[in-house]
């Protein structure tokens, strides 16, 4: 679990439904999404961001990206750092968003690719050392779009199954005489999955998941009007078949006031048998529900940790992210329904 906090701890982002949403990992340097604000709100950790994976051209989702594609060339930083930027493949929004930070972005110094994707993609994440790379998998959001879920996998070495339980002297003699590959194998983990917008995705593609952040719009699926968007429900219904450690909720409307979301979801958690621990990404805040045991739903995040290299003269806080942030009251009246 140690390693779930760690990549929760990591995360910055923001979700508003309908509105923008974004997520920054900063050990993979990657970002997911890039939802209007994601610029204003990472300031100078615009820089430290190399690969961005975008899961549809819906504007909340990619409202933001041509003011990010512009602020890592204007603002004070290492304007040279190449910047790659997936996408699902044949998607006429996000192309429609590429052309127009190409038009408005002719300062662009930087090394900049676009790189359209299909579903069962494995991309080397170039922002670490670490043995990491992002795989594509297709998700269900609007009928007839390709839409794409990203899977941070980590490859690793174990024993091999066969060998379980012998004695260490001859397993030695063994890699001796016949090398690694001998006495181990190769497996790969996901470390963070992210859904972008859909319905409930196929556990298989999120298996064993350390961190799985899936769509949860709804908390009353009659709410729901068109099948484009997961309940909170059958989010926690793939987690528990896909066996993640943790489930980190977003996307969820803002028609619900933050304590009925929080107090709904550990409702639903308890009536759907999941044992995993449950955090809430909500605007820019994200924090862990209690099961009225431990934790506290109202902490708040600290700073980005600083490290060696990339986001230089960064702020330590993001601004615009959580911490200060107060929650905001519930719209008047029924939000409008763009497509998102
Ligand atoms: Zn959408």
């Amino acid at each position: 679990m140690a390693l779930a906090a760690d990549i929760l701890e990591n995360i910055r982002g923001f979700s508003k439904a309908m509105y923008s949403t974004w997520v920054f990992y900063r050990p993979a340097r990657a970002l997911f999404d890039a939802g209007e604000g994601v610029a204003t709100a990472l300031g100078n950790f615009v820089f430290a961001v190399e690969q961005a994976f975008l899961s549809h051209g819906h504007y909340d989702h990619v409202g933001g990206v041509a003011g990010f594609v512009l602020a890592r060339a204007a603002a004070m930083g290492e304007k040279t750092k190449p910047l790659e930027i997936h996408y699902p493949e044949g998607d006429g929004l996000v192309e429609m968003a590429r052309d127009y930070a190409r038009r408005i972005g002719r300062n662009v110094q930087y090394p900049l690719a676009w790189k359209a994707i299909g579903a069962g993609a494995h991309i080397r994440v170039t922002g670490t050392d670490a043995p990491w790379r992002v795989r594509s998998f297709r998700t269900s959001h609007v009928r007839g779009m390709l839409t794409l879920g990203y899977a941070l996998e980590e490859t690793r070495r174990r024993l091999r199954p066969e060998l379980q339980g012998l004695p260490e002297d001859e397993i030695k003699k063994r890699a001796r005489s016949g090398g690694r590959d001998a006495v181990t194998e190769e497996y790969r983990r996901t470390l963070l999955a992210y859904t972008g917008d859909a319905m409930p995705v196929d556990p298989a593609d999120v298996r064993g998941a350390v961190v799985l952040m899936h769509d949860a719009t709804f908390l009353d699926g009659k709410d729901r009007e068109t099948k484009t968007h997961a309940t909170v429900e059958e989010a926690l219904d793939v987690a528990k078949a896909a066996e993640v450690e943790t489930l980190l909720l977003y996307h969820v409307s803002t028609r619900y006031r933050r304590r009925d979301i929080e107090a709904g979801i550990r409702d639903l958690a308890r009536k759907r048998g999941l044992a995993a621990p449950l955090h809430l990404l909500h605007l820019g805040k994200l924090a862990p529900l209690p099961d009225g045991m431990a934790g506290d739903a109202d902490s708040t995040r600290g700073p980005p940790p600083t490290g060696s290299g990339g986001a230089g003269d960064a702020p330590r806080q993001a601004p615009g992210t959580a911490a200060t942030r107060r929650e905001e009251p519930s719209p008047p009246v029924a939000p409008p329904k763009p497509a998102c």
